[in-house]
């Protein structure tokens, strides 16, 4: 309920009730049996991450780098705190109606070579500190708005906003753009991939923001209205373009009939059988700008 409260103080227009149902969602995601060798809390985290990883394998869209390392290892690779915050993410996408919220694209190795850096040791993906979206919209749309909301909302961050054109997908748990030479993380990872999973976790979990800071970030980033002010915007806009149509309509008809009226009247005079030429119909019938 932490994060109701920060949306209320914040202003957002996430509703209510889904902010309430979101603390609901992950209670909701299905329930696995408790591994034998696990004791209390442990075992609880344990639990919680294997149910967040079979929920974001369930509902991944799985792109090419994700079919050549298998689903499920590209989705393992991620860290353990940002694939529990993904999987309540994206099922309260789905609740909000983002229906096909998925994972397309989740861990990357340096060697696949894929992704926007010359130097692909730069890219997050490559430390399971990054995930590419699917089912979030266009970029720009009041979709892609409304998960990048939804994901601030549970400490989510997609640093280049949904308005850009090639990485509005794009997000991960912390603001850090690039992990640069002297970056620890660095050490962690060799071309094909994690040297010690463990360690590439321990050292990621320096880097990820707390889940409060991150609607922080989105709020002081806004640009735009909220997505319902600018759903009544698109709404009041077409009303308007209708009635002007109406009004440009009515305004036609009447001046044909005005044009009718004279021909008919002009066709009565004794000597006068002068009808009005098309130019004139056509200059009295001239839809206004
Ligand atoms: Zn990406």
């Amino acid at each position: 309920m932490k994060y109701v409260k920060t949306l209320l103080l914040a202003g957002l227009s996430i509703p209510l009730a889904l902010s309430c149902a979101l603390a609901d969602q992950i209670s909701s995601l299905p329930t696995h049996e408790l591994e034998m060798g696990c004791e209390g809390q442990s075992c609880e985290a344990d639990t919680d991450l294997q149910q967040a990883r079979d929920y974001l394998i369930k509902t991944a869209r799985p792109g090419g780098t994700m079919v050549r390392q298998g689903p499920d290892l590209a989705i393992e690779r991620l860290h353990p705190e940002f694939a529990k915050r993904l999987a309540a993410a994206i099922q309260a996408a789905r609740n909000a109606g983002l229906d096909e919220a998925g994972i397309f694209s989740a861990y990357r190795p340096p060697v696949f070579g894929v992704g926007g850096f010359a130097d692909k040791y730069y890219s997050l993906h490559a430390y399971g500190l990054a995930v590419d979206m699917y089912g979030i919209g266009r970029p720009g749309s009041p979709e892609a708005q409304q998960w990048h909301e939804i994901a601030a909302a549970h400490g989510i961050v997609c640093p280049y906003g949904y308005r850009s054109r090639v990485e509005w997908n794009h997000c991960q748990p912390t603001r850090l753009e690039a992990v640069k030479a002297e970056n620890p993380l660095r050490e962690t990872i060799a071309g094909s991939g994690p040297i010690d999973l463990e360690r590439m976790f321990e050292v990621g979990s320096r880097f990820i923001a707390n889940a409060e800071s991150t609607i922080a970030t989105v709020v002081a980033e806004r640009i735009v209205r909220p997505v319902n002010v600018i759903r009544a915007l698109v709404h009041a806009r077409h009303q308007a373009r209708n009635s002007q149509q109406a009004a440009i309509s009515i305004r036609i008809s009447s001046r044909i009939s005005r044009a009718t009226r004279l021909a008919t009247r002009q066709s009565r005079l004794p000597g006068k059988t002068v009808q009005p030429t098309r130019a004139k119909l056509a200059l009295l019938t001239k839809r206004p700008k």
